[in-house]
């Protein structure tokens, strides 16, 4: 298999790794800005376009302040997300509530902080209104689901009609109706039909769905449709096979669906909106882990320093995170491994049976891709501690965004009883 390129050679490793032990995170500004950048000129075409970055993916106050240099504002899905972007002082207009299952208080703390609230169900109208005792935001979005199967020419990329997100066709136009007789001015619609998509046509074919919906509800219940917000699900190649899409083709789709559709329909000024986590992010972050054991039994093993609670997605879906051996990029691939963390778990592997260069004690494993949905899905499980997230910074020097969790944080909740005295922590 061919390799990735990484963002950070071995010499900076060794040199990172004196002040910030391995495991850590590491992520790459340059590329996140470049990347920032592109976006945004692709869809420079339409005039209101904002990118809600999807917080949940990376949710680093640090991140998301080089993001706002572009533009950026915020979509949150929980209380504590809503709360780092009040902290951080986005705008009411910067910041995007797309929840579901929502609990009351989170609801009332989105129209407190003047985020625009994205409704997921028919049925949340009426919980709104009991939370809000009547008082609707004059803005409001809501979540379509067409149901069936999202496919782009033959191929299915994803079963909506599965998924426990947004309401019908039928629903979706009731609840407008309804919204409206209570004081709602402006409306949004917003869809995730398929995630990780690596293809230009996702969203385009996404967009045209959307904008024939816009036109719909325009002209069945006289709404005055704000924005169509297109979500997430712009995809990376995770594998270095695969194609990368390209963000301007993309943009140029969105384009032209948009002209056809809600030009024709006398409804140019509506809003562009993406709430992309997976594309900002993903390929500028890495996890960087040191071979600590080598096991030879039924098979090869390598063990590394860091575990699935640093990085969940291949034991919680088998997905693939390339790997590179620091200092061994050109090395042949005649070694096969697991590649284990140290989770009582069999399925703590960031890798099963992966060519990879022969690795010794002590190298350094760069797992590629990790810059969302990566740290963010950690967890405490056997005890073990979450890493150190740091940032590359375009002059090269590398800047702590979050410390490593200590003994003491892990123990915190404890702080009503003696343990954390008993450990003079
Ligand atoms: C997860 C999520 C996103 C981001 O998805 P990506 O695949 O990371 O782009 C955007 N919007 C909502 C509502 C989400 O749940």
């Amino acid at each position: 298999m061919s390799q990735k390129k990484t963002f950070v050679t071995l010499d900076q490793i060794k040199e990172i790794d004196k002040k910030y032990p391995t495991p850590f995170y590491l992520y790459d500004e340059k590329g996140i800005r470049e990347n920032a950048k592109r976006l945004k000129d692709a869809f420079s075409w339409n005039k209101g376009y904002r990118e809600y970055f999807a917080v949940k993916a990376t949710p680093n106050p640090f991140i998301l302040n080089i993001l706002k240099d572009y533009g950026c504002g915020a979509d949150c899905s929980s209380m504590t997300e809503l709360m780092m972007a009040y902290a951080l002082d986005y705008k009411p207009e910067e910041i995007m509530f797309s929840s579901n299952d929502t609990p009351a208080e989170e609801f009332a703390y989105a129209n407190e902080i003047g985020a625009t609230i994205n409704l997921d169900d028919f049925t949340h109208i009426e919980y709104l209104d009991k939370v809000l005792d009547g008082k609707f935001p004059e803005t409001m979005s809501c979540r379509y689901n067409p149901g069936g199967y999202f496919k782009l020419g033959t191929s299915i990329m994803d079963n909506p009609g599965d998924a426990k997100y947004g309401m019908t066709h039928e629903q979706i136009i009731e609840a407008f109706k309804i919204l409206k007789s209570k004081g709602v001015k402006h409306f949004g619609i917003h869809a995730f039909l398929a995630s990780n998509t690596v293809s230009n046509e996702y969203y385009p074919t996404l967009a045209k769905i959307m904008f024939e919906l816009a036109v719909e509800l325009r002209d069945k219940t006289g709404a005055d449709i704000e924005f169509v917000n297109l979500s997430g699900g712009i995809g990376v190649p995770y594998k270095p096979d695969q194609e990368t899409n390209d963000i301007a083709i993309i943009g140029e789709g969105v384009h032209k669906a948009y002209d056809e559709v809600l030009g024709a329909a006398g409804m140019g000024d509506v809003k562009i909106y993406t709430e992309l986590g997976r594309f900002m992010l993903a390929p500028y972050g890495a996890l960087v882990t040191k071979a600590i054991h080598e096991k030879h039994t039924y098979k090869e093993y390598i063990g590394v320093d860091a575990c699935a609670v640093n990085l969940m997605r291949p034991a919680m879906y088998g997905a693939y995170h390339h790997i590179t051996v620091a200092g061994k990029e050109n090395a042949p691939c005649d070694h096969v491994y697991d590649v284990t963390g140290s989770l009582c778990e069999n399925n703590d592997k960031f890798a099963i049976d992966r060519e990879l260069p022969k690795i010794d004690m002590g190298d350094y494993l760069i797992l590629h891709d990790a810059g969302a949905h990566g740290f963010a899905m950690g967890y405490n499980y056997n005890g073990k501690l979450k890493s150190a997230e740091l940032l590359l910074q375009e002059d090269g020097n590398v800047k702590m965004i979050r410390r490593a969790e200590t003994p003491k944080d892990y123990f915190a909740t404890f702080d009503f009883c003696d343990v954390l005295g008993k450990l003079k922590l």
